[in-house]
């Protein structure tokens, strides 16, 4: 029978795409059923184990029997433990009904442009940009506009975003520390890009999935907690990437008054809400992990380090990320300028996987993503493959 024949799934899916990493992900895989050794770096996630004081809290509340029906929202003392920490760390002026959890970053990301897009709006987005959301946006049948970051910060930001809002324009996305740059915005920056936002009446969802990964200088500004900013701010925050707790998927936001219904709704009818014992462990990373991630930094930073004097020597352009967990490197001339054949070259010949840089926005075209959350082997081993692969390319020259 023909696909005629059967209703189609909805028309939004057809501006949906999939992600390109997994297609990277897809060879690395065939290589390696093939018997092959590939030095991954194309991966997005903490390398290190979820702390064991978070495990045996989950433990305990399948002990106690927790596990039935919490609320939509989430258990009061999981969203106690948010509140205490985003009004201390983060600064931002919420109560306790702002706070709902959600299953990791990308349900509350979901919920956040379900909440403010209605088809047709315009969202401004720095480029280069986390690939998913520009999905999450054409999903909700709304317009991504691409705002240049290197070129915004020459020009200046506010200036730059003046000149791409339309009467259209209802929301800004804003990332930061950024993937897949490590790029953190200065307190000047956002505040710059704050005063747009109320200057000019946009909402804005703010990613800050990255906060606690920063190895140097000044913490991140939770733009909501500048002046006004609570009240037009939707923040997505998760447990991810802070605890290494990707799996277990566990993340909240931060929605003022007006826009927190909306955001339960979502939540409500999608999962109704984060499995029980999930939730307890969330409580004992929220309340006694930072000890870990502290921990954790002086690793990421040792890693990053090295790979980043591995890419310099290979000819790789590259200045330090402060935060997050990837190098966003610039092509070196022996690799020529096309990101996608780079990465397919270098995985085909030298085992390294990456993932294209054109994948994260024209902007982005001319680099290659590589994550240090990977084992010290795997940095030591890849260095030395590009190392000799770079000797290779360039007697080729
Ligand atoms: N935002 C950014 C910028 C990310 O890189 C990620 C994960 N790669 C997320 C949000 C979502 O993280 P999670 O759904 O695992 O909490």
């Amino acid at each position: 029978m023909t696909d005629a024949s059967f209703p189609r799934p909805a028309r939004r899916f057809e501006t949906v795409g999939f992600s390109e990493i997994v297609r990277v992900r897809n060879r690395v895989m065939e290589l390696l059923a093939a018997g092959q050794k590939v030095w991954r770096f194309e991966g997005g996630e903490p390398w290190m184990n979820t702390p064991e004081p978070v495990k045996a809290a989950m433990g305990a509340a399948l002990e106690r029997n927790q596990t039935r029906y919490a609320p939509s929202s989430g258990i009061p003392e999981l969203r106690q433990a948010i509140l205490a920490k985003v009004r201390q760390q983060n600064g931002i002026p919420c109560d306790d009904e702002n706070v709902i959890v959600v299953n990791g970053g990308m349900q509350g990301l979901f919920a956040a442009f379900a909440t403010l897009l209605d088809p047709g709006d315009e969202v401004l987005m720095f480029s280069p940009y986390w690939t998913p959301i520009m999905d999450l946006i054409a999903y909700h049948q709304a317009k991504a506009v691409l705002v240049p970051t290197d070129a915004a910060r020459r020009e200046g930001l506010a200036k730059t975003l003046a000149r791409l809002t339309t009467s259209r324009t209802k929301v800004l996305y804003w990332n930061c520390p950024s993937n897949p740059t490590g790029d953190v915005f200065s307190r000047g920056e956002v505040e710059e890009v704050a005063e747009f936002a109320r200057r000019s009446n946009l909402a804005v969802i703010s990613d800050e999935a990255y906060e606690d990964l920063i190895y140097e200088g000044d913490s991140n500004v939770a733009i909501a907690s500048l002046p006004g900013m609570h009240e037009r701010t939707i923040t997505a925050f998760t447990l991810s990437k802070s605890y290494s707790m990707t799996g277990w998927r566990l993340g909240y936001v931060i929605a003022p008054a007006r826009y927190q219904s909306a955001v339960k709704t979502v939540v409500l009818y999608s999962t109704n809400g984060v499995s029980t014992p999930t939730q307890w462990a969330a409580v004992e990373a929220l309340t006694r992990g930072t000890e870990f991630v502290a921990g954790w930094k002086a690793g990421y930073r040792s890693r990053r380090d090295r790979l980043v004097a591995g890419l310099k020597a290979a000819g790789f352009g590259i200045e330090t990320p402060r935060a997050a967990l990837y190098l966003f490197a610039k092509l070196p001339p022996w690799l020529g300028t096309d990101s996608r054949e780079a990465a397919r070259t270098l995985l085909d010949e030298a085992k390294i996987a990456t993932v294209p840089g054109v994948v994260f926005g024209p902007e982005g075209e001319g680099h290659l993503r590589f994550s240090f959350s990977v084992s010290d082997e795997t940095i030591a081993g890849g260095v030395e493959a590009l190392a000799a692969f770079a000797g290779q390319g360039a007697s080729r020259r």
